[in-house]
């Protein structure tokens, strides 16, 4: 479903990935890990393209983006193809970012009637189901202020639910939440995992990485420096680095 090929890029002159390249197949789930800053935001942010890569190749569903391809120019090249790359991909984040001055429906129904052009009718309608299947169907008519961190992360999940993504992205979702809040949306990730979508998940949360992920990948410094099944490479990691960072000391 997602084919990520020698994603490259720099900020100045720190080269934050250095050549980053992941399959996921349909229904794959693939945690990403490291450390504090080895990279594994901007990987997220450019394969969705909020971050222009310097150089790469990012297939969604068969389409490509190449990067790179202009002297002096990393943009891709059509603005059309990467609203059509977006729609395919859902992100959700550590801070959910969820519209403050709308209410929970509205923040749930807004890309999918703005973006697809979907009638307000299917939307609400898709979005309730969305809701419920998260949990939260009762709270469709509160502001997000309202909610919990856990309540207003599953609304952050249902709103990229309801674009029927290829792909999501999730990008520490637990990481900001209060520790009796964290299980609930940990829950959420697993059911979708266990439903068959194909997810990329950067967490510290090491449990979720063993059984609800088929895939792992270990960044460090902007480099796979590690990857595999999530059971075999973390109980016997390739790389020393990951073996410190699984114990602690990294
Ligand atoms: P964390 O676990 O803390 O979220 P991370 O693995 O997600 O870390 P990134 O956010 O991808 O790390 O950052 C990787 C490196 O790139 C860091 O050194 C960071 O300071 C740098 N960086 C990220 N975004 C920018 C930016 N917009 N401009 C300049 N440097 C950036
Ligand atoms: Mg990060």
């Amino acid at each position: 479903a997602l084919d990520v090929k020698e994603l490259h890029k720099k900020f100045g002159q720190h080269e934050v990935l250095k050549g980053i390249s992941l399959t996921a197949r349909d229904h794959d789930v693939v945690a990403i890990l490291g450390s504090s800053g080895s990279g594994k935001s901007t990987f997220l942010r450019c394969i969705n393209l909020l971050e222009t890569p310097d150089s790469g190749e990012v297939r969604v569903k068969g389409e490509l983006i190449k990067m790179g391809q202009r002297r002096g120019a990393a943009a891709p090249i059509d603005m059309k193809q990467v609203d059509r790359i977006r729609a395919k991909l859902s992100m959700v984040f550590q801070q959910f970012n969820l519209w403050q001055h709308m209410t929970i429906l509205e923040n749930v129904t807004a890309a999918p009637i703005h973006v697809l052009g979907k009638d307000r009718k299917s939307a609400t309608d898709k979005a309730e189901a969305m809701l419920a299947k998260v949990g939260v169907a009762d709270k469709r008519h509160f502001y997000p202020s309202q909610l919990s961190g856990g309540q207003q992360q599953r609304v952050a999940i249902a709103r990229a639910l309801a674009m029927d993504p290829e792909v999501m992205l999730f990008d520490e979702p637990t990481s900001a939440l209060d520790p009796e809040l964290v299980n609930e949306v940990l829950k959420v990730m697993r059911d979708l995992a266990a439903e068959g979508r194909t997810m990329l998940v950067v967490t510290h949360e090491m449990g979720f990485a063993k059984e609800a992920a088929n895939k792992v990948m270990f960044l460090h410094q902007g480099r796979v420096e590690d990857e595999g099944v999530p059971k075999d490479v973390m109980a016997n990691p390739n790389s020393e680095r990951f073996r410190q960072f699984l114990s602690g000391s990294l």
